[in-house]
C-alpha cells in the first residue's frame, strides 16, 4: 500500500516512511493511495480477539512483517500497554449501545491509537532513521497529550513534547500531563487555545531550515497527532469489533447495516469510522456530532468551511477546535488532492473554504452546553450510567436527528475525567479535582468505579511547568532539543 499527500504531489510513501515523517513535504497529510477491501467472514469477526483484529487491518497497510505486526497489537492492547480487560466493549446502557473506548490508560479513546503508537514508531524509524533520535511533537485538546506521554515515556531514543492550551483542559487532564515522568518527557502551557497549539506545532514541522537543523544534530521529528497516519488507521479495527460484539449478542443479523455517532473535534475519529465503510463495513450512517463550537456542523449542511468565529471553552473540552485537521483527508478521499488543496490554500489564508460534496457521507449534528448536561442527567436517571461530557455531546445530538435505525454511541472518555462537570449535571453540585472524582463514585454507587490510574493524582508532584507564548513554540522546541549537547 502506498500514501500520497492530500494536497497532490506526486511522491509515494510507504506507510513507515509516512509515520515517520507525520506531514507530508507539501503540508499534505498522508492518506491510502486506495481503500483496501477487508475481507472476514462474519463467523470469524465474532469470534476474533482485539488483537488479531486490530493486526490484520494494519496488516493491509503497513509495510511491516507479520512478526512486527503481531508485536505490536501484542504489546498495545494488553497490561503491557495499558489496557487489563477488553479493549473496547459495547454495551447497552438506557436503550442505546455505547461502544466504550476508554478501558485504556489515560482513560480516552486516544489511547485506542497512542499505546500502539510508539511501538509503530520504532519500528518505522528502524526502516528509514536508524541511529537518528525522534522526537515526537504534539498539541493536543486534553486527551492526545497525556496518551503520548504514557505511551511515549521511557522509550528509547524518542523525546516527547506536548503543549496544551493554558486554560483549555480539565483539571484532570492538566494534572495527567503536568505530572508526567520520564527524563524523555517535555510538557508546556500555551497561552492560547487548542488551535493555536496546533498551529504553532505545524509550524515547526514545515520550518525546513529549523528541520535542517535539527537533522544535522541526528534529530527527526514527527507526531503523535491525529495528522500522522500512524495514528489514523489504529482507530478503524474498534468499528469493526463494535460490529463484531452486535453480531455476537445476537442486536444484528449478519450483513445488517448499523450506524456510528461520534463525537468530534480534529476529526480523527469519525474519519476512522469512514474508513472502516470504504473497506466494507456494513455501516448505514456516520452521525458527526459536534459540541457548541459547531464549525462542522456548519460546514455539512452549509459546504462552507468557516473558522472565523470564536472559540468557546466547553465541557467538553477535547471537541473546541476550529480547524479541524483531518477534514482534509475527508476532503481529497471526496473530491480529490486538487479541490483539497484549493480549499487548504483558503483556509490558510482566510479562514473559510467552500466546497461542493457530492453526497451527504456523513449526517451532521450538534447539542450545546445545556443540552448536554440534561442529556447526562437523563442517562443516569434512566439507568444509573454516568456519560462524560463529550459522549453526551454524541447521544444529545443524536437524539435530534436519528431517524432509528441501530445506532452505536461512541463513547470517548470517562466520566472521571470531567468529574467536575458530570457531577454538575447529575446533582447540580459545585466541585473539583479530587472532591468531584469522589463525589461521582458515590453518585455511581460502586458500579463506575475509580479508575486506577486517577488514584492520588492530585497528591501527585507537578514536575511541569513551562508556560509559553503561541510564538514560542518554535524556540522551545529546539532549545528542548538540543540543551546539553
Ligand atoms: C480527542 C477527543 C475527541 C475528538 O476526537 P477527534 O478524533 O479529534 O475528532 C472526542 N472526545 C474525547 C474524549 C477526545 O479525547
Amino acid at each position: 500500500m502506498n500514501f500520497l499527500s492530500t494536497r497532490g504531489s506526486r511522491e509515494k510513501y510507504s506507510a513507515s516512511a509516512a509515520i515517520i515523517k507525520g506531514l507530508a513535504d507539501d503540508g499534505g497529510l498522508f492518506v491510502p493511495e486506495h481503500f483496501p477491501k477487508f475481507d472476514i467472514s462474519f463467523n470469524e469477526l465474532k469470534t476474533i480477539s482485539y488483537p488479531a483484529l486490530a493486526g490484520k487491518i494494519l496488516s493491509l497497510f503497513l509495510d511491516f512483517t507479520p512478526e512486527e505486526i503481531a508485536l505490536c497489537v501484542n504489546s498495545a492492547y494488553s497490561p503491557l500497554g495499558g489496557f487489563e480487560a477488553d479493549p473496547a466493549p459495547l454495551t447497552k446502557r438506557g436503550g442505546a449501545y455505547f461502544l466504550e473506548l476508554f478501558h485504556g490508560r489515560t482513560l480516552a479513546f486516544k489511547d485506542m491509537a497512542l499505546s500502539v503508537l510508539p511501538y509503530l514508531t520504532q519500528i518505522s524509524a528502524k526502516k528509514h532513521a536508524a541511529g537518528k533520535e525522534i522526537a515526537v511533537l504534539t498539541a493536543t485538546s486534553g486527551d492526545t497529550g497525556k496518551a503520548a506521554l504514557a505511551g511515549f515515556a521511557g522509550v528509547n531514543g524518542v523525546k516527547i513534547i506536548v503543549f496544551y492550551p493554558k486554560d483549555g483542559v480539565s483539571d484532570v487532564q492538566r494534572l495527567q500531563m503536568t505530572t508526567q515522568e520520564g527524563e524523555n518527557a517535555f510538557v508546556a502551557a500555551v497561552d492560547g487555545n487548542f488551535d493555536d497549539a496546533q498551529r504553532g506545532v505545524k509550524a515547526v514541522f514545515s520550518d525546513r531550515e529549523l528541520n535542517r537543523r535539527l537533522n544535522e544534530r541526528g534529530i527527526i521529528l514527527t507526531s503523535a497527532n491525529s495528522i500522522n497516519a500512524g495514528r489514523l488507521l489504529p482507530q478503524i479495527a474498534y468499528y469493526y469489533y463494535a460490529y463484531a460484539q452486535m453480531l455476537r449478542t445476537g442486536e444484528i443479523s449478519e450483513g445488517e447495516k448499523i450506524s456510528f455517532c461520534v463525537p468530534t473535534g480534529n476529526f480523527g475519529n469519525i474519519l476512522a469510522a469512514y474508513y472502516a465503510k470504504q473497506m466494507g463495513l456494513p455501516v448505514d450512517t456516520l452521525y458527526c456530532a459536534s459540541n457548541s463550537n459547531k464549525v462542522l456542523y456548519d460546514f455539512f449542511t452549509e459546504n462552507e468551511y468557516d473558522a472565523n468565529r470564536e472559540l468557546y471553552l466547553t465541557a467538553s473540552p477535547s471537541m473546541d477546535i476550529l480547524v479541524s485537521s483531518n477534514v482534509e483527508r475527508f476532503l481529497f478521499h471526496s473530491i480529490g488532492a486538487y479541490a483539497a488543496k484549493a480549499a487548504m490554500d483558503s483556509l490558510a489564508k482566510t479562514g473559510k473554504y467552500g466546497v461542493k460534496l457530492n453526497e451527504r457521507e456523513l449526517i451532521p449534528c450538534f447539542s450545546d452546553e445545556a443540552e448536554t448536561f440534561s442529556a447526562i442527567k437523563e442517562m443516569f436517571d434512566k439507568s444509573g450510567f454516568a456519560m462524560d461530557t463529550h459522549t453526551a455531546v454524541a447521544y444529545a445530538g443524536l437524539k435530534k436527528v436519528s431517524h432509528g435505525e441501530k445506532n452505536v454511541i461512541v463513547s470517548t472518555a470517562s466520566a472521571y475525567k470531567f468529574a467536575d462537570h458530570v457531577v454538575s449535571a447529575i446533582s447540580g453540585e459545585k466541585t473539583r479535582g479530587a472532591d468531584a472524582i469522589n463525589r461521582l463514585a458515590e453518585l455511581t454507587e460502586g458500579k463506575q468505579p475509580i479508575p486506577a490510574s486517577l488514584a492520588g493524582l492530585d497528591q501527585k508532584e507537578i514536575l511541569h511547568k513551562t508556560v509559553v507564548g503561541a510564538n514560542g513554540i518554535k524556540e522551545y522546541v529546539e532549545s528542548t532539543l538540543t540543551f546539553n549537547e
